[in-house]
């Protein structure tokens, strides 16, 4: 079913005569349109695209089929216009997106209009991707091997943090990423135990094993990647926790099926790190879905019973992190098949970055 189907379903099953849309994400997955302002109103016989003049042209061309209203300095009147001639009179917005400002002003224009806070319909209708947005998906997927690929020859002990985050993003771009799917992590040595490090000065030293976490974009679409590798031989604790990690992972990977929960899924990496004694370094769940946003559904975290269905992608990353000594996660994008799911990343688990580097070795 297409999108705009799909969610005029929602809104006849909510007793809604209206969608209005000011997410990106949810603008661009109904209409196609990739520019940076736009709103979107949708009622059972009605879609229409209010938008500003930098974005009259590509809007018309991208959004085909849709009625383009330009707006000048102010959108409110456009919007005036476009829900009223839309005849809505119950209208869902999506209250992740608009501030209690935007919607007391948007209610003192039109009073006639009653506004429903609504939930995220765009978010649940992109938890499972069609098969165009598995393919771009998979695109960054690959990108995000690659740049990883071409990064690692580059490291070795001394460099800083920042530098393996700076470099590492000039090599997404390199080989097509549209910009960072969000702030690359880079997590060396005991740092690697704050789950969301931002990149600092902080030197690769041997023994230590370095959390190194990006994505890629491409045609919108996110991917998302962590490797934890290793700087010469890190302590006989840690290499202990990695292998914890690994068999955490293989376990979830092998709990996904088509009917899971996700907290089923979460619950299977978490059985391996309760026999291992560790489940207090646990500090999060196990993973999330990918696509226009990094962050999407399903959720696969403890407790949540949210059912996997065929053709959702999301991450699996278990991780430990041991205050004072170092973190380990492994973050890999799968998609669920008929028959449980399919790998997409493609890097090794264990990239080792030698005591001293080749080129080094021939000075
Ligand atoms: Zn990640
Ligand atoms: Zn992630």
């Amino acid at each position: 079913m297409d999108p705009i189907t799909a969610l005029r379903q929602v809104l006849a099953n909510d007793g809604l005569d209206a969608a209005f849309i000011s997410s990106s994400e949810n603008w661009r997955y109904f209409s196609g349109f990739t520019g940076s302002h736009a709103y979107l109103v949708i009622t059972a016989d009605r879609q229409i695209l209010v938008t500003d003049p930098r974005y009259t042209e590509q809007a018309t061309a991208q959004a085909a089929g849709w009625q383009v209203i330009t707006h000048g300095l102010d959108p409110l009147p456009a919007l005036q216009q476009a829900l009223q001639a839309s005849g809505a009179r119950r209208v869902g917005y999506e209250t992740h997106k608009l501030s209690d400002h935007e919607i007391r002003s948007l209610r003192a224009a039109l009073p006639e209009i009653d506004w429903q806070p609504a939930a995220d319909h765009g978010k649940r209708l992109r938890a499972v991707k069609s098969p165009a947005e598995q393919a771009a998906i998979h695109t960054a997927v690959e990108i995000a091997d690659r740049a990883l690929a071409d990064l690692l020859p580059l490291l070795r002990p001394g460099v800083t943090e920042r530098e393996v985050a700076v470099e590492l993003e000039y090599r997404l771009a390199r080989n097509g990423s549209e910009g960072p799917s969000f702030g690359t992590i880079v997590a060396a040595g005991e740092r690697g135990a704050l789950p969301h490090a931002a990149p600092s000065e902080r030197t690769l030293n041997l023994g230590d094993m370095v959390v190194v976490d990006f994505g890629a974009v491409y045609r919108g679409y996110h991917s998302d990647i962590t490797r934890t590798l290793w700087v010469g031989e890190p302590a006989l604790r840690l290499r202990e926790i990695f292998a914890i990690v690994e068999e955490a992972q293989q376990a979830a990977i092998a709990a996904i099926r088509p009917g899971a929960t996700g907290g089923e899924v979460d619950e299977a990496h978490r059985t391996i790190f309760r026999r291992c004694g560790v489940e207090e370094f646990a500090l999060r769940g196990l993973g999330h879905g990918v696509g226009l946003e990094i962050h999407e559904q399903p959720r696969v975290v403890m407790g949540s019973d949210e059912q996997l269905e065929i053709g959702m992608v999301f991450t699996v990353e278990p991780g430990l992190y041991l205050p004072g000594t170092g973190g380990v996660r492994t973050e890999d994008i799968v998609c669920v098949t008929p028959a449980g799911c399919e790998v997409w990343t493609r890097s090794p688990h264990l990239l080792r970055i030698p005591a001293a580097s080749a080129a080094e070795g021939r000075k």
